[in-house]
């Protein structure tokens, strides 16, 4: 769109100097792209760039992945959390098998549309792949896009208008220069990692600046204002996650069962009441229960199989990572 021409050009210009080289940033190997693209979800950059190094040493191509043991996908996995992402790339992995890649390249889906048919995969990542891997000119968000199209062209994400995920999408869509959606959105990603940050945005640095609702808002509110250290209201949804820390999260004992299952051997499991005591500090067997629970969710994910469940005694119940 030719109103959003210096606003893409500004951007532009900022990430040829100042982006990253990260090493997803220099292949269009859509596997090597589907890798670092499911590892980036929720996982800063810093964590992400020495697994997925290891990952691709251990399951270099798409075939290597499908043909693995889960077992040995989820234990890669470990140390960068959320590893019920781990279960849905290798599934998406032996989909593409199955439909004939890399015999017939074809096979790897190149629009939002197809990746999406591949299991797992989210608008997100099917976005990113679409763009990052085949150099489709389409819009999709993250949160680091999705704050930075938020407050450039809506204003504060604290304030009002409200905006749907659809309107943000349209919004971003609108702003993708054709021809150069690569570049495109690593800058503007690029933009949300380093500058236009949730917490504190750096807008005395920003090369969107005076575009930008946002600042526009935040400057008008106080002329007084010190935007080299501004710190935006956190959002709601921030505020409550804060409020349970994370060490008591169902998330962190979910991490927890797995690395303890990871020190198996393939062939062995852990009964419920062994497996309590490495997972949770003054563990009593009157949590078993609760423990059974969490690694129903986990089964239902596909993150391990119960191995044995004799009677009611939930301390025999046994569970090890899935073959
Ligand atoms: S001016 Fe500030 S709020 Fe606007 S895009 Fe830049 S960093 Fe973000």
């Amino acid at each position: 769109m030719t109103e959003h021409l210096s606003t893409q050009q500004q951007l532009l210009e900022w990430f040829a100097t100042n982006g990253r080289d990260l090493p997803w940033r220099r292949t269009r190997n859509p596997y090597h792209i589907l890798v670092a693209e499911i590892m980036l979800q929720q996982t800063q950059v810093d964590r992400v760039m020495p697994k997925y190094a290891a990952f691709l040493a251990l399951f270099p191509t798409v075939e290597a992945l499908a043909a693995a043991s889960t077992a040995e996908v989820i234990r890669a996995w470990q140390g960068l959390g959320y590893n019920r992402r781990a279960v849905n790339l290798q599934r998406a992995a032996q989909a593409l098998v199955a439909a004939g890649y890399p015999a017939d390249p074809a096979a790897f889906p190149s629009t939002p549309a197809g990746l999406r048919e591949l299991p797992g995969i989210g608008a997100y990542t099917a976005g990113a792949v679409a763009c990052f891997a085949f150099e489709r000119d389409v819009a999709f968000l993250d949160t680091n896009i999705r704050r930075v199209v938020r407050r450039l062209l809506a204003g504060p994400e604290d304030q009002p208008p409200a905006t749907s995920e659809a309107q943000l999408t349209a919004l971003a869509a609108e702003l993708v220069p054709p021809g150069q959606g690569w570049a495109w959105n690593q800058a503007i990603m690029e933009l949300g990692a380093l500058i236009c940050t949730a917490a504190r945005p750096q807008c005395w640095r920003c090369p969107l600046r005076e575009r930008c609702a946002a600042y526009a808002t935040w400057s008008a509110a106080d002329t007084n204002a010190d935007l080299l250290t501004f710190t935006p209201t956190p959002p709601r949804a921030r505020r409550k996650a804060a409020e349970q820390p994370f060490h008591t999260s169902s998330r962190y004992f979910r991490g927890r069962i797995i690395e303890a299952l990871g020190q198996l051997a393939d062939h062995e499991a852990h009964p419920l009441a062994q497996l309590g005591p490495l997972v949770k500090d003054g563990w009593t067997d009157a949590e078993l229960a609760w423990l059974a629970k969490l690694a129903t969710g986990l089964a239902n994910d596909g993150l391990l199989v119960w191995r044995e469940q004799p009677g009611d005694d939930l301390a025999l119940w046994s569970v090890a990572l899935p073959g």
